[in-house]
């Protein structure tokens, strides 16, 4: 067995290899699994004897398709992460690498907390458990509602740190998951309250709204007098934005402002620092603008910030950014 609490799938994954007779095998991990990564190439060319390449580059999301490793293989397994639908990329395999910690010390914790009605929500490794959440509250007298996202969504219940479309309409949510990203976007985007039940920790808690409302208004306010952008694209297959930025810089133009279109796979304060602009505008993952923000030398605004900046947008219409 690979990992005692995540399913790495390798009996899947080996039946998928003889099945579709590949010889060479690409394998992508986020930075939390990459230490599994030798253990999981050993077991498949040892099974199948087949050659695997591990990616060593960066793996944010089912967005960041390692394209270049996977020109060179046949198959491309990536963990971690569920499959995006409305992104086409022939050969390449998800695996979730599902959890199967047990809820339940969690759950007796947010029985206590949560109302008569709570919005589920989770991310890959949790989501296959909402079903049962669903009927445990439902034990306890409380409705769990769950429903389907669009077109970038795979499972009912799922967010991503860039769509929030599978959040029910309800008054409060519960987030089934470990960190406070995803939670703190569902309670940016519906302004409305969540609950983290953390099944790693065994913790109920909040994520904390107010610092980061509080931080994305110093960055507007700082960018109120900018007169140069630099609008950052990404390469990465699912966060390309480009028609986008292309919108933007016209917006900027038409305010007599300076708009410059960057292009990068990883948008750090490096790959920026010869760009001498006032603020920067992020249309790659939501995340870099939201998460990251401290290590930047100058604003990073969201899309629509950017346009409540310009003037076209109201303060009070300030949503959080989302890619469909
Ligand atoms: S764009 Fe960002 S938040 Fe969305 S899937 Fe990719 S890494 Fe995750």
């Amino acid at each position: 067995m690979i990992d005692d609490v995540y399913d790495f799938g390798l009996d899947h994954i080996i039946d998928t290899i003889r099945r579709r007779r590949a010889e060479t095998i690409g394998l992508q991990f986020p930075d939390g699994f990459k230490r599994k990564a030798i253990k999981v190439s050993e077991e498949i060319e040892e099974r199948t004897g087949s050659r695997v390449v591990i990616s060593a580059n960066s793996c944010f999301g089912a967005c960041d398709i390692d394209t270049g490793l996977l020109e060179s293989v046949d198959l491309l397994f990536q963990f971690g992460h569920a499959e995006i639908p409305n992104i086409q990329a022939e050969n390449v395999i998800f695996v979730e690498a599902e959890s199967s910690i047990d809820l339940l010390p969690v759950l007796t914790k947010a029985i206590d907390v949560v109302g008569a009605r709570v919005g589920l929500v989770s991310t890959a490794q949790f989501v296959h458990k909402l079903p049962d959440v669903k009927r445990y509250l439902a034990d306890h007298g409380i409705r769990g509602v769950i429903s389907s996202g669009d077109a970038r969504i795979a499972h009912p219940g799922l967010v991503l740190g860039c769509n929030f479309s599978a959040v029910p309409d309800c008054d409060e949510y519960l987030y089934i998951g470990t960190g406070d990203f995803h939670a703190l976007g569902v309670s940016l985007t519906t302004k409305k309250p969540v609950w983290i039940a953390d099944p790693e920790i065994n913790e109920i808690r909040k994520p904390d709204v107010d610092k980061v409302l509080r931080k994305r208004c110093a960055a507007i306010e700082r960018s109120l007098d900018a007169q140069s952008f630099g609008i950052l694209v990404s390469t990465k297959i699912g966060q390309c934005r480009k028609d986008l930025a292309f919108e933007l810089r016209c917006k900027a133009e038409e305010h007599g402002l300076d708009a410059h279109i960057l292009f990068a796979d990883m948008i750090t304060p490096e790959a920026l620092a010869p760009f001498r602009v006032d603020a920067f505008v992020n249309t790659a993952c939501p995340r870099i603008a939201i998460d990251n923000t401290a290590v930047f030398p100058v604003p990073v605004l969201t899309p629509v910030e950017f346009e409540v900046v310009i003037g076209v947008r109201k303060w009070d219409n300030l949503v959080f950014d989302e890619i469909p």
